[in-house]
């Protein structure tokens, strides 16, 4: 649960209870008996100090500076006080009670900033609308405000840029070895599925679903035997299998060392099973977490928006070294700790970085919440989503890539809205102050002024609109 890892990790026993292997509350125990001495409780736990890293980390979020605000705020008073001179101006140069009301409400009416108001939320709104429909959820306002400023991608590697399930990606054979005559890659997938029929380990379910894939027919198995943290044994079409790991294979004087000529053909980061018919070794399935197919693209679409890009994995350097040479990675953090991955995000922004996270695991919540915007996977887990800012239901990183650029055009379409709202007012107020009738130009009638005002909304809506075009990576 907590590592966000899809291969169980071995836990052994101590001699005394302080020299056994720490065990963390909450996560599953997939096969044996364990007696666990608890040494920290409640509010102590490791998911709870992740929670409390989570809950400090939103409060010490900055709020998003609004334009809007920020603009109306200088806005609203500036306009109040032209009225109320024009007002005085009129009264002054001995103009009608009638003619004093007439502009001084022109004046008031033109300026309305409702068009000032409508800039940023109508733009927004079809921002997230048309993101929605494309299955990127922004889950608030200001997170789609904050992505276009990012500068810096932060990336979980398990379940993020891999699928987060281990594949069979190669699958070996020991020629002239084997009371199998001439063993094929299928024959050495047969019999490891064969025996992995049923199991419950992530790699034993890999290896019979490539068997599946394969359209491959499975013999029924005898005399099961499953040696936790080896591998297992059974007999198959009247011959002795053993599949799993080197360990396995020594304490079965199948071999002592691995093969060397074997050994090399294994592509580094990958988790090799061994396959072994009565005694003799006849081929080996490695098995690694694929990187997602479309994740180097989306790291090139990164690096194109000027983005820098950097993994951050609880895994080891040799994986996470396999999926960053796939996927055009160059910056790694790795054997991060759950509590050490908000650590590092700090570190950046402290550098000036404008962080996005990407990430699916509980682990990667306190940096999610950490980030300038934290960017959940759809199939990641809820407290992931519950604590980002972006969610790709799609599962799609090339979306990340479209979130910013979305962004961008969302905060372009606001400012062309203020730009619009505020010239309406700009070219209006001197008007409607009768600024023209000394100059015998017209004076604006407080009617029309409405109609103008509520033309420039149209148009700010209008304007809006045009965002539902944005164009997606296809997918
Ligand atoms: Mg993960």
């Amino acid at each position: 649960m907590l590592t966000g890892e899809p291969v169980p990790v071995e836990k052994t026993s101590g001699k005394s209870a302080s020299d056994g292997s720490e065990v963390t509350g909450g996560t599953l125990n997939t096969n044996g008996l364990l007696t666990i001495r608890v040494k920290r409780v409640g509010g102590e736990t490791t998911l709870a100090r992740i929670i409390r890293l989570v809950e400090n980390a939103q409060l010490a979020k900055a709020p998003v500076a609004r334009l809007a605000d920020q603009v109306a705020g200088v806005f609203v008073p500036i306009v109040l006080v032209i009225a109320a001179s024009t007002g005085f101006f009129w009264w002054y140069s001995g103009a009608s009670a009638n003619e004093i009301l007439s502009y001084t409400v022109a004046v008031l009416v033109i300026a309305c900033p409702c068009a000032l108001g409508l800039a940023t939320p109508i733009a927004i709104m079809v921002g997230t609308g048309t993101g929605a429909q494309h299955g990127i959820l922004f889950r608030n306002a200001p997170a789609l405000e904050a992505a276009q400023g990012l500068d810096t991608i932060i990336m979980d590697k398990t379940g993020t840029l891999t699928v987060g399930r281990p594949q069979v990606t190669q699958i070996l054979t020991v020629e002239g070895n084997s009371g199998v005559p001439v063993p094929d890659e299928k024959e050495v997938l047969r019999f490891a599925a064969a025996v992995e029929q049923g199991s419950e380990h992530p790699l034993g379910r890999a290896v019979v679903a490539e068997a599946e894939k394969q359209e491959l027919d499975l013999a029924d198995i005898s005399e099961f035997e499953a040696k936790t943290g080896f591998g297992e044994k059974a007999v198959c079409n009247e011959k002795l299998v053993l599949v799993g790991n080197p360990a396995l294979m020594r304490a079965e004087n199948v071999f002592n060392e691995v093969p060397e000529n074997l050994a090399k053909q294994i592509i580094s980061g990958s988790t090799p099973i061994f396959v072994a018919v009565d005694g003799k070794l006849i081929g080996v399935i490695c098995l690694a977490d694929e990187a997602r197919p479309e994740s180097k693209t989306a790291v090139r679409k990164f690096q194109e928006l000027g983005l820098e890009v950097v993994m951050l994995t609880g895994d080891h350097q040799s994986s996470a070294e396999a999926v960053a040479s796939k996927t055009g990675i160059t910056k790694i953090h790795s054997g991060v700790l759950p509590e050490e991955k908000a650590e590092i995000v700090k570190q950046y922004q402290a550098q000036g970085a404008r962080v996005g996270m990407i990430g699916d695991g509980i682990n990667d919540a306190p940096a999610l919440a950490q980030a300038d915007v934290g960017i959940a996977m759809g199939s990641g887990t809820d407290v992931a989503m519950e604590t980002s800012d972006i969610v790709l239901m799609k599962n799609d990183l090339r979306h990340v890539a479209d979130a910013l650029r979305l962004s961008r055009a969302t905060l372009r379409n606001i400012r062309q809205n203020l730009f619009w709202a505020f010239g309406y007012n700009v070219i209006g107020i001197p008007i409607a102050a009768g600024l023209l009738v000394p100059f015998g130009g017209p004076a604006l009638h407080p009617m029309l002024a409405a109609g103008a005002m509520a033309f420039s909304s149209v148009s700010v809506v209008m304007n809006s609109l045009r965002l539902r075009g944005f164009s997606f990576f296809k997918s």
